[in-house]
């Protein structure tokens, strides 16, 4: 080999193929999803289990139903029916996750702006990350109401996408009906997601109004009440013209097979569904009294989790929580929530031990 030969060879092995700048700058994102194996109050999942008749349908599932690739254009159709909204107003995707990113990939460019209320889910923010658009954050209060008066005085022209998520996490606070809808009116330039990840234990939806609000996303997840995070299905409505856009950039086979032979029976089982978020609503007003009894500051939450001020010991108490059985996740890294962790609620019975462990944790930590 000729030395200049042996230093192109040289200088080609030391290449390597580069990511985009933005990519590059992204955040890593790592939920501690590791040794799980306690009393699930970190992830705001159904703390039991999905409906028997979801079990049913997976225990049927044929050879042939997984070597084809998934369709879902029938499953689509038949939830929008549901929900009420015409076909091509809804698309199942793979989480909310995959509707936020594809929706933030559909309508943010250079130039644009994502508003966001925070603290807030923290994908709103990664997934906008990868685009070339800016995000602009709104801090809530010390009360974590929702910031409704300076969200609107932060619209701008340049502001393309507003994303809600309603209730809120980790606050569990909510924004209003009306609320919502004059955020809508006031940036008729940019797409309003309204995240009802947490609907069921909420009871309040705007979906009623997609379609007729002509900027209004609505997305729904079946990880929190239906207790199937782990099949990966959300949805995201919105108006037939916007969503033509959205559908370009979804993957048409990123909802798998067994998602979509599991949802029907899902959304047909309500009194699954009822009789769970009836059984968190009790949970979550008896937590709130054990809260109140070991002295901790609590925001009123509209959803199946409760965010509490520990202060400065917020990590040892994560850990006693743990050493006690309970997994609760820390929230100190959100703005605003230093010192705050949030914990999922599940069963009357489940919530009866979490109390427990929250009066001896804070009994060794008071002594500490
Ligand atoms: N939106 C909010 C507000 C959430 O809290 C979560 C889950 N933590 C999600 C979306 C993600 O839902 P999915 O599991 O459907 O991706």
């Amino acid at each position: 080999m000729s030395e200049t030969t042996s230093e192109i060879t040289a200088e080609i092995a030391t290449r390597r193929p580069a990511p985009r700048a933005r990519v590059k700058a992204m955040p890593e994102y790592h939920p501690p999803l590791g040794s799980r194996d306690a009393l699930r109050l970190d992830f705001n999942e159904n703390t039991l289990a999905c409906s028997a008749k979801v079990r049913e349908v997976l225990g049927k599932i044929s050879t042939g139903a997984l070597t084809r690739y998934p369709e879902r254009g029938p499953v689509e159709a038949l939830v929008a029916a549901r929900l009420g909204r015409k076909a091509e107003e809804v698309a199942l995707t793979n989480g909310v996750d995959e509707a936020i990113h594809v929706l933030f990939e559909a309508f943010l460019e250079e130039g644009d702006e994502l508003l966001l209320p925070v603290p807030t889910y923290t994908m709103y923010e990664i997934y906008a990350s990868s685009t070339d658009a800016r995000t602009v954050t709104v801090l809530a209060g010390d009360d974590l109401a929702f910031p409704f008066e300076r969200l609107m005085a932060a619209i701008t022209a340049r502001t393309k996408v507003i994303a809600i998520a309603n209730p809120n996490s980790p606050s569990g606070t909510m924004a209003t009906r009306d609320q919502l809808l004059a955020i809508a009116e006031r940036a008729p330039q940019a797409v309003v997601l309204v995240d009802e990840a947490y609907y069921h234990f909420h009871g309040e939806t705007l979906l009623d109004m997609v379609g007729v609000v002509p900027n209004l996303f609505v997305a729904r997840t079946f990880s929190k009440a239906y207790g199937l995070a782990g099949l990966r299905l959300g949805l995201l409505a919105g108006p037939e013209e916007l969503m033509r856009w959205v559908r370009r950039v979804l993957s048409p086979y990123s909802v798998n097979s067994l998602a979509l032979a599991c949802l029907p029976a899902a959304m047909e089982d309500t009194e699954y569904l009822d009789w769970y978020v009836g059984e968190v609503l009790a949970a979550r007003t008896k937590f709130e009294a054990a809260i109140d009894e070991v002295g901790l500051r609590r925001w009123p939450s509209r959803a199946n989790f409760v965010l509490v001020d520990v202060g400065a010991k917020h990590a040892e108490f994560v850990k006693r929580m743990k050493a006690e059985g309970v997994l609760v996740r820390d929230r100190s890294n959100d703005p605003g929530c230093d010192g705050r962790v949030r914990i999922t609620i599940g069963t009357l019975e489940q919530m009866g031990h979490a109390g427990e462990a929250l009066k001896g944790t804070m009994e060794v930590l008071g002594a500490g």
